[in-house]
């Protein structure tokens, strides 16, 4: 189990249930980290008693200084905060739980100063995963998935042999508009679009969700943690999110790992790897389980998991510009500024005049990031 964890991204979704999960395993908090939520992180900081916390905003940095003047703890801001919060020494497991390519560089940084990353932040792995992956080997940093599917492959392929997996099936709700057609789901709200049906998280994500791009992000994520290439896995709807995932073996056996749909069981499972204990979660009642059903993926339907699994095979820089155009038509849907139909639009336009540089570098790929980002900006400017 884990001594003590720096936390990025502690005010969200995965960062609440990862301080719930702390304080149930008694694990001490050294940083907190977050963009602009001052009033949770000043609440969270007088609970857990970090040593830093980590604002990137500076002016909500300094809301958070002069609230918590007087208690011994470091407030700092912007990406360099976010820095010294991946790789203070009192930590020695890093939980990157913030949203979007901004935990690159901290994950990077953590990797280099040998931490455990506990890692829910995907869009890292998708933008840069070879490098992530050639770093964590480098310096002996362990990286164990948070995101639930990862998280079920990771516990599948344990103690497995090298040449046993033949693939990986990677499962997916299939989100709130499954089985709808694009015209349907053109013009749904952001309201309808983060309503999923199984599990409640941050507002990007269930938008990713909905568009199955995160099932796309996904993809290209376990390529990345189980070194395998776009052909060795396969996609499942399973809308019941009772099969996390599974892997099947070169004999045709399939492993799969089941479980309520509860995020606190990978994030604790990630904190306490290789031990279990008990979780407080609800237990699997195969008596309830009155069916579980499969279906392909509707490609037709649902562009961006298409897109994405395109990127996977393009590799090279076409992941990061894809994730990070997609950040901002999420980011304008949310904000009304477009629909929900404008948002394959962008991302694929982005994606398809962009291009691709391979075997990039950290820098290649911030570049590109950086790029995509201007580029899916400019076209908001021109709606
Ligand atoms: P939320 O939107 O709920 O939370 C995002 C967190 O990141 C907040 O704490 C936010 O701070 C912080 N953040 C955003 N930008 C910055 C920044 N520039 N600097 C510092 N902190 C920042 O997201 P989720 O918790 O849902 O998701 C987090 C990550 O985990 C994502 O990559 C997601 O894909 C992944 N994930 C999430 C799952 C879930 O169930 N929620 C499941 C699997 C993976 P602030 O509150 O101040 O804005
Ligand atoms: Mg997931």
């Amino acid at each position: 189990m884990v001594k003590t964890i720096s936390l990025l991204g502690s005010t969200g979704s995965i960062g609440r249930q990862t301080l719930e999960c702390a304080q149930r395993l008694g694990i001490p908090v050294a940083a907190l980290a977050a963009r602009s939520s001052t009033a949770r992180i000043v609440e969270q900081a007088h609970k857990f008693r970090p040593k830093l916390v980590a604002v990137y905003d500076e002016g909500s940095a300094k809301a958070v200084s002069v609230a918590l003047s007087g208690r011994g703890i470091r407030v700092v801001s912007g990406m360099e905060g976010l820095l010294e919060a991946a790789t203070m020494a009192e930590a020695d497991c890093v939980v990157t739980a913030v949203s979007g390519s901004v935990g690159l560089k901290p994950t990077v940084a953590a990797i280099k100063a040998g931490k455990r990353i506990a890692l829910a932040n995907k869009e890292t792995l998708v933008c840069a995963g070879e490098i992530v992956m050639r770093l964590a080997a480098q310096y002996g940093a362990e990286i164990i998935p948070v995101d639930s599917e990862h998280s079920a492959i990771f516990q599948c392929l344990t103690g497995r042999g090298a040449g046993e997996l033949k693939k990986i099936i990677l499962t997916g709700s299939g989100g709130p508009f499954r089985g709808q057609t694009r015209a349907q789901t053109a013009n749904k709200t952001p309201a309808e679009a983060v309503a999923h049906p199984n599990w409640s998280m941050g507002a990007k994500i269930s938008v990713d969700s909905a568009t199955m791009m995160n099932k796309g992000l996904e993809f290209i994520e376990a390529m990345h943690l189980f070194g395998v290439t776009p052909d060795d896995i396969e996609v499942v709807v399973h809308p019941q999110s009772v099969i996390h995932s599974a892997v099947e073996l070169v004999d045709g056996t399939v492993i799969a790992q089941l479980g309520v749909p509860d995020m606190g069981l990978p994030i604790q499972y990630a904190l306490t790897w290789p031990n279990r204990c008990e979780s407080g979660a609800d237990k699997l009642d195969l008596f309830s389980l009155k069916h579980l059903t499969f279906e392909r993926p509707d490609f037709e339907n649902t562009p961006c998991l298409a897109l994405a699994m395109d990127c996977a095979r393009r590799g090279g820089t076409a992941p990061a510009v894809m994730s990070a155009a997609n950040e901002v038509a999420v980011g304008a849907f949310l904000r009304g500024s477009v629909t929900f139909g404008n948002i394959y639009e962008i991302v694929s336009k982005a994606v398809n005049a962009l291009g691709s540089v391979a075997s990039p570098s950290l820098d290649d790929v911030l570049a590109a990031d950086a790029e995509a980002r201007r580029y899916a900006e400019n076209l908001l400017d021109e709606r």
